[in-house]
């Protein structure tokens, strides 16, 4: 059943600040991909009214622009890698098309290994079929604590290169 919405009203009045900011994450990131590949496209077809200023591909890659540049300009690459680089498996779900990069941890010692070389993810595997030989841990897929945890202990050289590894990007 389609509910009705009044003036002034959006489908995400009622969200928590949590959900609301995992939204507002989703969208980004989604309005992040769309302005890479109209821009790519647009750079192919130069001199298509298409991409025009009164053509629709040419206003919906300036509406795109409008959100993704100023963010761009402030924090470099700093959102990709503070968040979307391990958030995307988490905020869509990738199990038709290759979204994010599959991440498998290891719940013994939390070591983080993106999709395979041919594309199939590690969850389910065991830990000793990856780098560490001694592990009894078997892959499981990842979940918002890892990044908690990640964000609590980014200090530390350490785990950055051990969330590192394994990654196929
Ligand atoms: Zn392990």
């Amino acid at each position: 059943m389609v509910m009705e919405l009044k003036w002034g009203e959006t489908p995400w009045d009622g969200m928590s600040r949590e959900d609301l900011l995992r939204e507002v994450q989703r969208m980004y990131a989604a309005v992040n991909a769309a302005h890479s590949v109209m821009n790519l496209v647009s750079l192919n077809q130069p001199d298509h009214l298409f991409w025009g200023k009164e053509g629709s591909g040419g206003r919906a890659l300036e509406m795109t622009r409008q959100i993704d540049e100023p963010l761009r300009e402030r924090y470099g690459d700093g959102i990709h890698n503070a968040l979307l680089r391990y958030a995307l498996d988490l905020l869509f779900d990738g199990s038709t098309y290759r979204i994010g990069s599959g991440w498998a941890v290891c719940p013994v010692c939390g070591d983080m290994y993106g999709r395979r070389v041919d594309g199939v993810s590690s969850v389910g595997t065991p830990c000793s079929d990856h780098l560490r030989k001694d592990c009894s841990g078997i892959l499981r897929p990842l979940e918002w604590s890892d990044l908690e945890t990640a964000a609590e202990d980014q200090s530390s050289d350490d785990f950055k290169l051990k969330k590192g590894m394994g990654a196929i990007e």
